[in-house]
């Protein structure tokens, strides 16, 4: 089959590697949409301990069954499936609450298991018995049910900064996770939702989706534009959807009393460490929390939701790659010029 295999840092190469094989309680898909994402990014330039090259990336899947193992129930030949990144080791305390994001291995698709940017990606037994591996609803394309990953996170952020009806949040970083929080949002009975982005022109793209409020941080104040907003008071969730110390700071001074603060967006090896002045979440009795990644059960929710149009994927979709030309698709994310791209292989 044809691959993208990460050979080193920063060389990705396209070749014919061998059609991986299936044991027993294996599965074998047809890839038909892999999305990139931020962190494949991060991974072909900075890499990932959980990441050891030759290694084929990719984590935002959606294919198609061509072959189950025989000791495969749930699954046949011919289903289409979405398959998410964080994997459960299924024994651990954390895997067997339902918290696989937070297990010790921390096993994932694109990592330590191989992933989607390849004509084919076998499932082992670990992916094929806990999951995130789902059945596409009737209707949802390839594309769009390979977004169920990132859509998939964006829930686990909101679930952990416990987002309530008429809440006033504010998202700091309008790419593609900074309006999926956007449109959650709206759907979650959010009062207000005020999105801020440094570049103008991103903020243009970002127009098209459902915030009440659009701050470009360049040319405005965004602290003092946000109180504005909030008559004085802050937000009541904070989601800081980019990677940057800066912009994790500024969330700590415009979050209100008992409000909630989510670092959504982890920061590049070797980032400058944040000063928090722990008086303001003192005197603020507000929380800080982090979130990353996603358990199998967000994953089915957010197929669900991409599947009857809550969150309209086709709205995230900019881009469309062939295998051949990852490094074009891996530019255009990287450079922001729209916002999910898709490679097809
Ligand atoms: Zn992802
Ligand atoms: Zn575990």
């Amino acid at each position: 089959m044809k691959a993208a295999v990460l050979e080193n840092l920063e060389k990705m190469v396209v070749k014919q590697v061998g059609t991986p094989t299936i044991e027993k309680e294996e599965i074998l898909v047809r890839v038909r949409s892999c999305a990139v994402c931020g962190s494949d990014i991060r991974i072909y330039h900075q890499g990932n301990p959980r990441v050891k090259p030759p290694q084929i990336i990719g984590h935002e899947i959606a294919g198609e069954i061509v072959e189950v193992g025989e000791k495969i129930e749930n699954f046949k030949v011919g289903d289409r499936v979405a398959i998410g990144a964080d994997v459960p080791c299924g024994v651990c305390k954390f895997c067997k609450n339902g918290l696989g994001n937070n297990c010790s291995i921390n096993y994932a698709i694109g990592y330590q298991f191989p992933g989607g940017f390849a004509e084919y990606i076998s499932l082992n037994e670990t992916t094929v018995k806990y999951g995130p591996l789902h059945k596409i609803p009737y209707g949802l394309s390839f594309d769009e049910a390979s977004l169920a990953e990132p859509l998939a996170c964006c829930l686990n952020g909101y679930e952990l900064a416990n987002l309530r009806i008429g809440d006033t949040v504010v998202i700091i970083g309008a790419g593609p996770i900074g309006l999926m929080l956007v449109e959650l949002a709206k759907n979650m009975g959010v009062g207000k939702i005020i999105l801020s982005q440094r570049s103008k022109e991103r903020l243009e793209i970002a127009k098209k989706f459902s915030a009440h409020v659009f701050i470009s941080s360049l040319e405005e104040n965004f602290r003092q534009r946000v109180m504005e907003e909030t008559q004085g008071e802050g937000a009541d969730v904070v989601m800081v959807a980019c990677a940057n110390p800066c912009a994790q700071q500024e969330a700590l001074e415009i979050v209100g009393h008992r409000g909630r603060v989510n670092f959504f967006g982890g920061l590049p090896p070797g980032s400058a460490r944040i000063k928090i002045d722990s008086n303001f979440i003192h005197y603020k009795e507000c929380f800080v929390l982090g979130s990353h990644g996603s358990v199998p059960r967000q994953h089915k929710i957010a197929l669900d939701l991409l599947s009857r149009g809550i969150i309209k994927g086709k709205d995230f979709i900019t881009h469309h790659f062939g295998l051949d030309e990852i490094g074009q698709a891996f530019k255009t994310a990287e450079e922001h010029q729209g916002l999910k791209v898709i490679v097809n292989p």
